[in-house]
């Protein structure tokens, strides 16, 4: 089983950026990172049609000619909206999908929608290129709009960006029919039990961390856990 995801744009991509010059891809791809490490956690593979080189933007066409190759059963976009290049007030989620998305939209968006004290705008057909010409069931997520100054401040914010991770790849889940497992983040005394029976050099780090307590590990192990780290 694989499950295609698209992270929206690039670094280099004219127009797609909050007012202030912040890019909206700064917020698809951790987005992406993040649904895949959810989706791989739970044994489905992931393609993801993006180019590595975060300066490089791929079509749409060549977007949908990956996911269409690798046979995905589903296809996901991550996007964040805007009205325009100035500020605006306007706020909200919305999910769109054209052919036969409707039911993976509407899992994905109620996932959405739950969890952010947030506008529901809804889930909506549009026949968007990336809808059109991918061949499986696709959806084309908004996480918000980064033409509003909370939307803004939101799309920086790791807690939202693993907010919106989780709630995405629980939609994509409950479409998939694969029960959702919460991640088992180790406490504080469990970690280094943990790191000694995946790492031979675990007690030098340990010690290290130990003499150097400004040194985050667990907070790395955790980031690297959710992925994005
Ligand atoms: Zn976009």
């Amino acid at each position: 089983m694989i499950v295609a995801l698209n992270a929206g744009h690039c670094m280099k991509t004219a127009g797609k950026q909050a007012p202030d010059g912040y890019k909206e891809y700064n917020f698809n791809m951790p987005v992406v990172n993040k649904i895949a490490a959810i989706l791989k956690r739970h044994g489905v593979n992931v393609v993801i049609c993006n180019p590595s080189d975060p300066n490089k933007e791929y079509s749409l066409t060549k977007i949908a000619s990956i996911a269409n190759a690798a046979k995905a059963c589903l296809f996901v976009s991550v996007h964040f909206n805007a009205m325009g290049n100035t500020w605006s007030n306007v706020r909200g989620l919305e999910t769109f999908y054209y052919k036969t998305g409707l039911d993976l939209a509407k899992c994905i968006h109620m996932k959405l929608i739950l969890g952010q004290p947030m506008p529901n705008r809804g889930i909506k057909k549009a026949s968007y290129t990336i809808l059109v010409k991918t061949d499986m069931p696709a959806a084309l997520v908004e996480c918000g709009f980064m033409d509003n100054k909370i939307g803004r401040l939101l799309m920086e914010s790791e807690e939202y960006r693993d907010e919106c991770a989780e709630e995405i790849a629980q939609g994509i889940l409950k479409y998939l029919g694969i029960p959702y497992k919460p991640l088992i983040v180790p406490s504080e005394g469990e970690w280094a039990d943990i790191l000694r029976k995946v790492s031979p050099w675990a007690n030098i780090w340990i010690d290290f961390v130990k003499a150097h307590p400004e040194v985050n590990l667990k907070g790395l192990i955790v980031k690297l856990y959710k992925g994005g780290a």
